[in-house]
């Protein structure tokens, strides 16, 4: 008979554990590379899995960060990315936090406006997207008043 627990932890162990730091879970397959762009540093060791089967939505990513968390401009970069990941924090192989990916209210500075002809992409402003729906995440630039589905938008 299969012990439950090992079961349990070989299905969850898709991608090495860590000791200590940030697991997003549950990105979207074809974001998980951007994520990963994106939260990694040039010291940071970080173990990426891609294509893992979720049974909540097929196939997934999954990006570890060993021994840091993400600070306010990763998270709002990854809400556009990836709004229905969630974010681990890990300590001495435990999750002492598991939260889905805080989306704010809006977005300053984070992503660059998909229209061409936006003030913000000939003069030098800073974007500003409002959330307009939250599922599925779309945002409203300040400027044009365009709206955008997140994956349109291409982190600054
Ligand atoms: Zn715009």
């Amino acid at each position: 008979m299969t012990d439950p627990i090992t079961a349990s932890n070989s299905r969850v162990r898709q991608v090495e554990a860590i000791a200590n730091g940030t697991v997003i879970d549950h990105i979207p397959a074809d974001a998980t590379l951007r994520v990963a762009a994106l939260v990694s540093g040039t010291d940071d060791q970080i173990f990426i899995g891609n294509n893992l089967r979720s049974t909540r939505i097929g196939r997934k990513g999954v990006v570890k960060i060993s021994a840091r968390e993400l600070g306010q401009r990763q998270l709002a970069g990854l809400a556009l990315l990836a709004p229905s990941a969630s974010v681990s924090i890990i300590r001495d192989y435990a999750v002492v936090e598991k939260v889905p990916v805080p989306v704010p209210e809006r977005f300053d500075g984070i992503a660059r406006c998909a229209n061409p002809n936006c003030v913000t992409n000939h003069e030098k402003w800073t974007t500003r997207f409002l959330v307009v729906c939250r599922n599925p995440l779309a945002v409203r630039c300040w400027f044009c008043e365009r709206t955008f589905d997140t994956g349109e938008l291409t982190l600054i």
